[in-house]
């Protein structure tokens, strides 16, 4: 099948290579033409692990990459992938599928074929029909009947991102017609796994539900790990035991110092807009996300604990990217340790394996190592924010610091003198 992609992101550039990979010929649009050359030069802007082999493999060959729309109408469907942040109110800003929608819908106009548009972009039901539909129609200047339309949530993990794509848990497809339904599920033929299909609004909710479930267990998990701390027990001897329920399931039961990323405090923040434009109370979901912003400065009340002031101490901070495996840095619960380390006068000095250029945007006024052995030397203390594998490595990097004070916000070292948020 011809498959043209729109956005070369973490979403749009993984489905765009695995999708290669599946066989397909594929037209990945991004409109940052840097972006778009540093992909056409098989060296992305994101780090995912296997995606450098998959362009390496399938570049000038099965995908092709460009920041203009000029051959959409060659493809026989087109996936939406543009970015949807955060936007007014905490509603998903949907500037980027707008000028997506109107960018496809002009390039369709010439076409006399029935072409399919699946959005993929997460968005709040109601959406793709209230919004993408009539956009693409108007600027193709053609009927309902020509162009179908799905949509289709992605559930890749940053990090992961490959291998979800390719071994997903389940395929959700909403569609209002079965020609289109069938059409879309077709791209996935090759790929193990359930296809759920449902109506468009449905499919947009999944992915809403999915995420607020989720983020839900991460602060249920923290909350009952800052009560386990205070009791003086240990947080993941019980979450394991909990987790072996298979009602409740192990995953995102590790307390620790909150979720970022690109995807839970935003899709959080839109279920609760969405919830409060109706006149519901998103009740629990507030709750989910009050537990998750207060719980990375508990680690700056453990550290004051011990050191005290932290005016002019060097603090040592591992881990800048939300999340191993990634350079993600959108959201990280880094952020906000940063910045209250900045307002109480702290020195930082700041370490990541794969996250330091993308924080470097963000924040300058600190201090950035090229390894973490460098960042300790002469720290005061020390805070571990990501669970990146090679810091459950460290232990004589240590000695280094001034005094061996360590903070832990993730569950990874195995080192001595480790005071950790919920343990
Ligand atoms: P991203 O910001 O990494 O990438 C979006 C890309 O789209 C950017 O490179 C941008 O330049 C490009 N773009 C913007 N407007 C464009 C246009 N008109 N034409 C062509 N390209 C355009 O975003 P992402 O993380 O890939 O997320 C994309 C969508 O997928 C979002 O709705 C997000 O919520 C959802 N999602 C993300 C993840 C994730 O883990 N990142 C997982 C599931 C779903």
């Amino acid at each position: 099948m011809k498959i043209s992609v729109i956005g070369g992101g973490y979403v749009g550039l993984v489905s765009a290579a695995c999708l290669a990979q599946l066989g397909h010929w594929v037209e990945l649009i991004e409109i940052d033409p840097d972006r778009a050359r540093s992909i056409s030069q098989g060296r992305p802007q994101i780090y995912e692990k296997g995606l450098e082999a998959l362009l390496s493999k399938h570049l000038g060959e099965r995908l092709h990459v460009s920041s203009i729309y000029d051959h959409i109408a060659e493809s026989d469907l087109s996936f939406i992938c543009v970015g949807t942040p955060e936007g007014e109110g905490g509603r998903p800003d949907l500037s980027m599928v707008q000028s997506a929608c109107r960018s496809l819908g002009r390039s369709l106009r010439d076409k006399s074929s029935y072409h399919l548009v699946v959005m993929k972009s997460t968005v709040l039901p109601g959406t793709t029909e209230g919004l993408v539909i009539p956009a693409i129609l108007k600027h193709s200047r053609r009927e309902g009947d020509e162009i179908g339309f799905c949509m289709n949530p992605e559930f890749l993990r940053e990090g992961r991102a490959v291998e979800d794509f390719m071994h997903p848990d389940r395929i959700v497809i909403g569609c209002n017609d079965p020609i289109s339904g069938e059409l879309a599920e077709s791209v996935y033929r090759g790929i193990e796994a359930p296809v759920v299909r449902t109506e468009i609004k449905s499919a947009e909710m999944i992915k809403y539900a999915s995420n607020a479930f989720l983020a839900t267990k991460i602060s249920f998990a923290n909350e009952l790990g800052n009560l386990c701390k205070a009791l003086r027990i240990d947080a993941y001897e019980v979450m394991k035991g909990v987790g072996m329920d298979h009602r409740i399931n192990p995953h995102f039961l590790n307390a620790g110092a909150g979720f970022g990323g690109s995807c839970f405090p935003k899709d959080l923040s839109a279920l609760i807009a969405l919830a409060q434009s109706l006149d519901e109370k998103p009740l629990i979901l507030r709750s989910v996300q009050e537990v998750n912003e207060r719980q990375p400065l508990r680690l700056l009340e453990l550290l004051e604990g011990k050191i005290g002031r932290l005016k002019g101490k060097r603090i040592a901070v591992l881990g800048l990217a939300f999340k191993n495996d990634t350079d993600d840095i959108r959201e990280s619960r880094s952020i906000p340790v940063i910045m209250k380390l900045k307002e109480e006068g702290a020195d930082i000095v700041a370490y990541d394996p794969k996250a330091v250029d993308s924080m470097k945007r963000l924040i300058q006024d600190i201090e950035y190592c090229p390894t973490a052995a460098d960042a300790l030397r002469g720290a005061d203390a020390c805070i571990v924010m990501t669970e990146w594998p090679e810091f459950s490595e460290l232990d004589e990097e240590f000695d280094r610091m001034r005094s061996r004070v360590i903070i832990e916000g993730r569950r990874i070292l195995s080192c001595r003198d480790i005071e950790g948020i919920c343990w």
